[in-house]
């Protein structure tokens, strides 16, 4: 889908309606030593890949989006709940 880069929404610090720019929340760096990792390291191409081959089963193939909206007036940030999408692109409004 794709979503405007600007929108007007309401600010729960403010308590009303701004300008808010939208965000998306980065992926921060994966740790090397958890379970799903060294998994991941084993599952080498060869044989059946369980849960780290594509649908159905395992992996979801649409992921829940992580934004976030920033106030332009008082430059906070807040969240609102996420929802599924395949494709997502921000565009300028
Ligand atoms: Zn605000």
């Amino acid at each position: 889908m794709k979503m405007p880069k600007k929108l007007n929404a309401y600010c729960p610090f403010c308590k009303k309606h701004t300008a808010q720019t939208v965000e998306r929340v980065r992926k921060g760096r994966a740790s090397t030593l958890t379970r799903i990792t060294r998994q991941k390291l084993r599952a080498n191409g060869i044989g059946n890949q369980g849960k780290f081959s594509k649908v159905p089963g395992g992996d979801k193939p649409t992921k829940r989006l992580n934004l976030r909206y920033r106030c332009g007036e008082c430059k906070k940030a807040h969240n609102r709940p996420g929802f599924k999408a395949g494709k997502f692109d921000l565009v300028e409004s």
